[in-house]
């Protein structure tokens, strides 16, 4: 990305604990930005709560033209109100910008406690595509016009007979595309060539659902083979089914390669060094990005960030943790390594370093919020607040 020298940041602090970390990242962020010496001119912008309070509007005009305009973003968590009527706001803001693929590294930092045995070996970046699939909300309630037309087909093709099933049934549908397969896939490839990764994973469940997850895994292979040049990415075939040991990749290339979801779950934790980026459909991406999120200390530490063509929008993993809003404990190291991710998306590359580092050091330190205090023994519990400013320090 182009950036200018002093770039204008819009910044939405967000909802819940989003009024605590939202302000302690940014913090940290400024710290890291004048170390290196550059300068971000932050823009508050508002959405959620704040949008209701200044316009009263849950997602302003303002707000979504800034991001559109300024193209480097973050923002922290907001509520979805429960009860029929609401939109999530952040499908919304996904989807009025295009944010079509939701980025999260999951990388070990020193000091959090963790369930593996060895979590150091892990540092992947998920791809999880952000448009399609049975996220695209398509479906029908029971009883609805649409499910009967289509009942005695769906009945036919599941081998039901009346004396099994005569009740209520829900219909979905599942829509992935080849332009949205292609160019989820494009991005992360060039995510992995940008970064020196050695390998990117395409995750799917094509040999159950092989006109949808199958085309997707189909439609990715294409792009690696058909897209780059061979010493630059190498797509592996017939990596479903067996290892690649084997398999003479040029060196320094890039290798694309397919795994079925299922099994990713488990190669992951089994085999977490011999992953890199994952690609996959916008479900398989949500729980497999959580899972690896677990792994390495969990919300709060999860950063995250949606890309565009040419537009990032950093934010958590977490959601606005009501019960922990306004009382300075929110652990703000999701939203600050969020930050750092934007960062990395900016160029600013000594920036993102230091942040990472800080970060590190400060929790291997013992110095840790509320979250993490209750699982280390020997911690030193901070507020929100008091954290960052040793991050910073
Ligand atoms: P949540 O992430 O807000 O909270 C889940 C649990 O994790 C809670 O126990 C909470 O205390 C803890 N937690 C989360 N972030 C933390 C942090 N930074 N520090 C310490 N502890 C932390 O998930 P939820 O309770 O399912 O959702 C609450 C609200 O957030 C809902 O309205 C939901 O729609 C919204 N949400 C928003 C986003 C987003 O803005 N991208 C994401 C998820 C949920």
């Amino acid at each position: 990305l182009d950036i200018p020298e002093n770039p204008i940041v819009p910044i939405i602090h967000g909802d819940g604990i989003g009024t605590d970390v939202g302000p302690a990242a940014q913090k940290v962020l400024n710290a890291a930005a004048e170390a290196t010496g550059r300068e971000i001119a932050w823009m508050r912008v508002y959405a959620g709560e704040s949008g209701r309070e200044r316009y009263d509007e849950n997602l302003p005009d303002d707000t979504v033209n800034a991001i559109d305009e300024f193209r480097v973003a973050i923002k922290g968590p907001l509520t979805t109100p429960v009860g029929a009527g609401f939109r999530s706001l952040n499908v919304a803001l996904r989807q009025t910008l295009d944010f079509y693929a939701n980025v999260r590294p999951t990388y070990y930092l020193d000091g959090v406690p963790s369930p593996m045995k060895a979590p150091e070996e892990m540092d992947m970046v998920t791809f999880r595509e952000n448009t399609e699939d049975v996220y695209a909300g398509i479906e029908w309630e029971a009883g609805t016009d649409e499910v009967e037309q289509v009942r005695e087909f769906v009945e036919d093709e599941m081998g039901f007979d009346e004396t099994m099933h005569d009740g209520p049934i829900g219909i979905g549908i599942k829509p992935i595309t080849e332009f949205g397969s292609k160019r989820l896939v494009r991005k992360a490839i060039d995510y992995a060539i940008e970064h020196d990764r050695d390998t990117v994973t395409l995750v799917h469940k094509g040999n159950i659902m092989k006109f949808t997850e199958g085309q997707f895994g189909d439609w990715g292979m294409e792009v690696a083979e058909e897209e780059y040049p061979d010493e630059e990415v190498f797509a592996a075939p017939d990596s479903l089914w067996e290892t690649q040991d084997e398999v003479d990749i040029p060196e320094d290339a890039v290798m694309v390669e397919e795994r079925l979801a299922d099994a990713m779950l488990q190669w992951m934790q089994l085999r977490t060094d011999e992953f890199d980026v994952l690609a996959m459909p916008n479900l398989n991406g949500d729980y497999l990005s959580d899972a690896a999120g677990a792994q390495i200390g969990g919300l709060g530490i999860a950063p995250g960030a949606n890309f565009g063509d040419a537009r990032v929008l950093a934010e958590p993993v977490h959601g606005s943790a009501p019960k922990r809003a306004g009382q300075n404990m929110a652990n703000p190291t999701a939203m600050i390594l969020s930050g750092r991710l934007m960062f990395d998306y900016m160029g600013w590359d000594e920036a993102a370093d230091l942040v990472r580092d800080a970060v590190e050091e400060t929790i291997s330190s013992g110095k840790v919020t509320y979250d993490l205090e209750r699982q280390l023994d020997d911690a030193e519990k901070l507020g929100t607040e008091e954290y960052a400013e040793e991050i910073v320090a």
